[in-house]
């Protein structure tokens, strides 16, 4: 893509944001700064503008630009803020958190995709990013209390020890429900005495798996099938989908 498409690509873009509400000019303009097409494979560099999840291999995806911007917004991190990231994939959400925020923590349970996040983190200066291997359930107790966390992967019900890991008066954004069903993306604000919970419209994730893959997941994984070779496939696709359910700024 030349340069001069990217960039009317990206404009299109934050425009189609706009219109679905994302008002907060810090989450508009960090996406602006942060190329995306650095976090796409080289299959769908043509669709790195485009509105949609895009595979990233592994069965996973790399999240839909509307849906990284209402979580970033529904984050409300600022500049002060340390925030832990459970499911790198790409690493483009923790690169657009980067920009607002003071540390982002990231944690990502595929070896290979942490890898190559990192790579790109280091090859646009990103240096405030600090990612690892793990599994995210468990959180970063080393690194905790963090203000904001933000779990970009699907649980059944919200894992107990980020809770512990949130500092008071944090807030954390994960999608909750079982893969292949509804699911609500969920804000919960820690509070002093209680956890309040405040759903923010319908989504569709992958979902998030206890553990390290094992040899056999890894390996096959590694064949060509569903994700990066045939992209998106009919049917109830691992990705990161509006579904307009709530009438939030998803739909
Ligand atoms: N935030 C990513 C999108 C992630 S897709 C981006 O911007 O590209 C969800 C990711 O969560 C996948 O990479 C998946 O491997 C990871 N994941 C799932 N369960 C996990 C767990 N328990 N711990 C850490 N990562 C997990």
């Amino acid at each position: 893509m030349s340069r001069t498409s990217i960039a009317a690509r990206k404009i299109r873009l934050i425009m189609e944001l706009r219109r679905a509400g994302i008002a907060e000019t810090g989450v508009l303009s960090a996406i602006e700064r942060i190329p995306r097409e650095a976090f796409v494979p080289p299959l769908f560099q043509d669709q790195a503008y485009e509105n949609r999840a895009l595979p990233i291999g592994h069965g996973q995806t790399l999240s839909q630009p509307q849906v990284v911007a209402v979580m970033t917004q529904a984050l409300q991190a600022g500049r002060r803020s340390k925030v832990l990231e459970i499911g790198t994939g790409s690493g483009y959400q923790a690169a657009v958190l980067s920009r607002l925020c003071r540390r982002v923590y990231t944690i990502e349970r595929y070896r290979e995709l942490l890898q190559i996040a990192e790579q790109r983190f280091a090859e646009l200066r990103l240096h405030n990013i600090t990612a690892r291997l793990g599994d995210g359930h468990k959180g970063w107790p080393a690194q905790a209390p963090f203000e904001r966390i933000i779990v970009t992967a699907a649980a059944a019900e919200v894992p107990g020890e980020l809770v512990d890991q949130l500092a008071p008066g944090g807030i954390m954004v994960l999608p909750l429900g079982r893969p292949g069903r509804e699911q609500e993306l969920v804000r919960l604000r820690r509070l002093d005495t209680q956890v309040v919970e405040e759903p923010l419209g319908g989504v569709r994730f992958v979902p998030l798996v206890a553990g390290l893959p094992t040899e056999a997941e890894v390996s096959a994984a590694a064949q060509p099938g569903p994700g990066l070779e045939s992209g998106p496939g009919p049917g109830p696709e691992p990705g990161l989908v509006a579904t307009g359910r709530g009438g939030s700024s998803l739909a």
